[in-house]
């Protein structure tokens, strides 16, 4: 008897190892198919900037080097997609360092009004080519002093205000609005009045490299990766991010944080 019930076991546990094995092997699979595909989008990204370097520079080399004016042009563009490049570089190794666990964040008190001013500051000029406004509430005279890593959540919001003019209405407005929640915490939203997303792109929006247009957004210069960066920042700050949005009229990316004295 004490043998069968040994055999028995034994089985069980042989069984429970092979489940295991299984388990290790699929999601081993599952790894490697993400990696290969951020791998290939990596490249894609790559390319078509270092195409159009690459291009301007034959041109020149070609002979539009001798004529004064297109030189000038086309050594501007080129150094356009250089910089494209370097944004794609920039926002790869973040997004690298956030996935591997390595976010860092140093949290301290500081004034979520002044991180505002910074941002439109930084962005006021890129607002005005397109004619777009960038409106705050003045409501707010005092200070709001949140707790959190000041530097990255001036990165989260200058992702979502470079968003809002990039896909905002040309002479259209982007307004950051604060409120108050219970819990001690405030919620802080970027509205703009621009194309608006379809509902069923919503669940995929900051997913690395996901975009809606592929097309439009690439001419517009983005490396697909900001609001993955948002959504690592966020929730490293165990906060929560919101996106409302309607298609043709605008939407609105908010996000959480904790408020102190
Ligand atoms: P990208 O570099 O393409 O802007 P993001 O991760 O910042 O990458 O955004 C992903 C996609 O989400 C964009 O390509 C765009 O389709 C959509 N999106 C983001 N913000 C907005 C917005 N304010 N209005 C409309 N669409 C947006």
């Amino acid at each position: 008897k004490s043998i069968t019930t040994d055999m028995v076991t034994l089985t069980r546990e042989l069984e429970k190892f092979a489940r295991d094995k299984k388990i290790e092997i699929e999601t081993l699979k599952i790894r490697e198919e993400y990696r290969r595909e951020f791998l290939g989008n990596v490249s894609h990204e790559l390319k078509t900037p270092l195409f159009t370097v690459q291009g301007y520079i034959l041109t020149l080399l070609d002979g539009a080097m001798n004529d004064k004016v297109l030189r000038k042009k086309y050594l501007q563009r080129a150094e356009k997609g250089v910089e494209r490049l370097i944004y794609i570089v920039q926002d790869l190794d973040m997004i690298t360092k956030m996935e591997v666990g390595d976010l860092n964040l140093t949290f301290t008190k500081f004034n979520i009004l002044e991180v505002i001013q910074n941002v439109f500051d930084l962005l006021e000029m890129k607002a005005d080519k397109k004619g777009i406004i960038l409106m705050f509430d003045m409501k707010y005279i005092k200070p709001i002093m949140v707790y959190g890593d000041k530097e990255k959540i001036q990165q989260v919001l200058t992702n979502l205000v470079v968003n809002s003019i990039k896909y905002g209405k040309e002479n259209g407005s982007t307004e950051v609005g604060i409120e108050d929640l219970v819990n001690n915490k405030i919620i802080i939203r970027v509205k703009d009045n621009g194309e608006g997303i379809e509902q069923k792109h919503i669940p995929r929006l900051f997913e690395r490299f996901y975009r809606v247009d592929k097309s439009g957004a690439r001419t517009e210069g983005g490396s697909g990766l900001g609001l993955a960066i948002v959504k690592h920042i966020i929730e490293g700050h165990d906060e929560k991010m919101y996106v409302e949005s309607t298609f043709g009229k605008g939407s609105e990316f908010s996000f959480t944080l904790e408020k102190t004295k």
